[in-house]
């Protein structure tokens, strides 16, 4: 049977691939350091949990608005305003399954095909697919590992063209860490207003920033916020991964187009997780401040073992989980007799001599880079770090 073209030719997720086949070595037995999943090994915070439970004991258990509930709508709104002093209201909200949903969604909504998407490079792999899929097409804007993977409105800029539609930031980023200051912002809006191009800001990793103030770019005037489609969710900084729930905030317009289209595919997000979710957002604060401080004392730990070991570099993350290393000096050597070509094989060979599983930085846009999600135990850390160090120790 001929299939879709378009969908044969959507890369799956490697993220999830090689965390599901750590999962699965690990099941066999196999004493297996996972780097893999950017996922918080953390449990749904139990107040989350209750909220859900309330919600199946109180029969929410039925469809919603297909846009989702009006409390989330509200909750999500309310904690813009409170984070960020931007005025949203229930109209301009989508609440759908996941973030990675809201981004599908807004693609969707917004490319016809042959537009143009530039996305900053090294990116979260899916980007370029979700564009795929909606017909558009993706232009990467390199960074370099020596300006902490930072853009400049410059180069964003030198990629703009007739056919450009949207621009999406992700601060903090997943793979590289960095966070975009807000005098950063500010020059990116000031290209996307003077090209009238809708900028997608993917600011699920906003609770989990070290140091720094965060802004999101929508915060730049009223012109950058019209211009912006804002999309979060609750996987990261509530360690709700499994519960799927994600949402935009955006112009009046296409939060509309987003809802019709939902209403014939998915239909609501899950009730019972909606209602969580409320919960979440409402009363998280605590919760996620010490969540929060795990990851910025995880983040200083796997730091510094990078930093000893001679053979990697890795710009120091100011957000997210995620640390991007270089492990360029391996290339062109060997480990055991096996020729290190890439990042590809370096992972392979990780994985099966150390039994130590992170991701390869190609898939990213980063080759000649790995990526470590330090979402895990510091035990993890630094048994799996100990082991990276053994296994570059051997490389010749
Ligand atoms: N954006 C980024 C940058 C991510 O790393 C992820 C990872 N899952 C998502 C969006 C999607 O998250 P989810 O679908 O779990 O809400
Ligand atoms: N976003 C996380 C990651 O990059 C989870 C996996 C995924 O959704 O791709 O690892």
């Amino acid at each position: 049977m001929i299939l879709s073209k378009k969908m044969e030719a959507i890369e799956p997720s490697l993220t999830l691939k090689i965390s599901a086949l750590s999962s699965r070595m690990k099941s066999e037995g196999m004493d297996v350091v996972g780097f893999g999943a950017g996922e918080p090994d953390f449990e749904t915070p139990e107040y989350i949990k209750e909220a859900g439970k309330r919600a199946i004991d109180e029969g929410k258990t039925r469809y919603t608005a297909a846009s989702g509930i009006l409390e989330l709508k509200q909750a999500a709104c309310d904690r813009y305003f409170k984070k960020y002093g931007l005025k949203y209201t229930p109209d301009n909200a989508v609440i759908s399954s996941g973030a990675k949903h809201s981004l599908y969604n807004v693609m969707q909504v917004l490319l016809n095909p042959g537009d143009e998407v530039i996305i900053i490079n090294p990116y979260w792999l899916s980007y370029s697919e979700l564009v795929k899929m909606a017909d558009g097409v993706p232009v990467f804007v390199d960074t370099r590992e020596e300006d902490g993977f930072l853009p400049t409105a410059e180069s964003i800029e030198a990629a703009v063209t007739g056919k450009t539609k949207a621009l999406i930031i992700n601060s903090p980023s997943n793979p590289t860490g960095a966070v975009y200051g807000f005098e950063l912002l500010k020059d990116i809006a000031a290209v996307c207003k003077k090209h009238g191009l809708a900028i997608i800001s993917d600011e699920i990793y906003d609770e989990l920033v070290y140091g720094n103030e965060i802004k999101s770019i929508a915060c730049v005037d009223d012109e950058t916020k019209a211009l912006t489609i804002v999309v979060n969710g609750m996987s990261k900084a509530y360690a709700m991964t499994g519960w799927r729930i994600g949402y935009v905030l955006c112009d009046s317009r296409i939060a509309s187009v987003m809802s019709s289209m939902q209403s014939n595919s998915t239909s609501n997000p899950c009730s019972i997780a909606q209602y969580a979710s409320v919960a979440a957002l409402s009363d998280g604060e605590k919760e996620v401040e010490n969540m929060r401080r795990v990851f910025e004392h995880r983040r200083d730990i796997i730091c510094s073992l990078i930093d000893d070991i001679p053979m990697l570099t890795c710009a120091r993350p100011s957000g997210a989980f995620y640390a991007l290393c270089s492990i360029k000096s391996a290339l062109g050597k060997s480990y055991n007799g096996k020729l290190i070509t890439d990042d590809i094989v370096f992972a392979e060979l990780l994985l099966k001599e150390k039994l130590v599983a992170v991701v390869p930085g190609a898939p990213f846009g980063a080759p000649g880079y790995v990526r470590l999600s330090y979402a895990c135990s510091e035990e993890n850390i630094r048994k799996g770090l100990g082991r990276i160090k053994e296994f570059c120790a051997a490389v010749e």
